[in-house]
């Protein structure tokens, strides 16, 4: 495993394999993580997962500097994993890199997490059109954990014509249902249990509105969330492909954004 930090270095490295799977990441890995890795070796390209924590993304510098890191742990998950190039950019180094395309913000970016924090997705669309200009990989795997943040970044693609297939990868969750995350690490003991908690009532609903769309009221449903004792940022129901409140009959997702203490997860089931 090649661990690679600077952008004109792997450049140069990756300059003779065009077959690449690209998994970007902001590093303190767990299982969701490596469920795309898994994912990606059954193609039998090389691999090439990227760590950063991208300082743009985040609404404060209190939220980047507390954002979990375990470098050292990451680089021994991914040599289990045998993958073939880790690259690690340094702030500076990554955002002096000039690019060729030009960032495409949908509208689809104000609803959702973007509704709440202002320049989050720039932020991202920013960093992974980087990466992706750099790495040049044939392949991207990206999460639907963060559905926003994939629909964003297809439309960004499509705009500027990029020759990469996304492949979209399901959310791994724990035996209890809760998605994994890299925050789920700052939660304690009966912080776990409420967001399991959360999982369970999402689902419960999930089931009722499927059957019961017309008689449905979204209060209810944040009730019950809200008795667990936690804060939603948001929840919302949405048709996967319209991004619209769904009609009668259409499959959706409920996506939720919430904090439990000062932590903010989200998910959507
Ligand atoms: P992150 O390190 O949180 O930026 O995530 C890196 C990639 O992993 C993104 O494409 C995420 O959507 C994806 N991801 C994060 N958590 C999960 C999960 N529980 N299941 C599947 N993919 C995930």
């Amino acid at each position: 495993m090649k661990v690679i930090k600077n952008t004109k270095i792997i450049k140069r490295i990756l300059k003779g394999s065009r077959s690449l799977s690209f998994i970007p990441t902001m590093g303190s890995l767990h299982n969701g993580h490596i469920s795309l890795i898994k994912k990606a070796k059954r193609d039998k390209n090389k691999i090439v997962v990227s760590i950063f924590v991208n300082p743009k993304q985040f609404e404060n510098n209190k939220d980047y500097k507390s954002y979990p890191r375990n470098l050292g742990k990451d680089l021994n998950i991914l040599k289990k994993q045998k993958i073939d190039f880790v690259f690690l950019p340094r702030v500076k180094d990554i955002y002096l890199y000039k690019t060729k395309n030009k960032i495409y913000l949908d509208k689809f970016s104000k609803n959702l997490c973007g509704k709440y924090r202002s320049g989050h997705f720039k932020g991202v669309i920013d960093i992974v059109n980087r990466l992706v200009e750099i790495v040049r990989p044939k392949k991207i795997y990206l999460g639907k954990k963060d559905y926003q943040q994939l629909i964003l970044i297809k439309k960004h693609f499509s705009k500027n014509n990029f020759k990469i297939k996304i492949i979209e990868c399901n959310t791994y969750r724990d035996a209890f249902g809760l998605a994994e995350s890299s925050r789920n690490k700052s939660l304690n003991e009966n912080q776990l249990n409420v967001a399991r908690n959360v999982y369970r009532i999402l689902k419960k609903n999930k089931l009722f509105i499927k059957r019961n769309l017309k008689n449905y009221r979204l209060n209810n449903l944040k009730k019950q969330i809200i008795s667990l004792g936690l804060k939603i940022e948001y929840i919302k129901l949405l048709n996967l492909k319209t991004l619209k409140y769904p009609k009668i009959n259409e499959n959706f997702n409920i996506f939720i954004a919430y904090y439990l203490g000062k932590t903010r997860l989200i998910d959507n089931i």
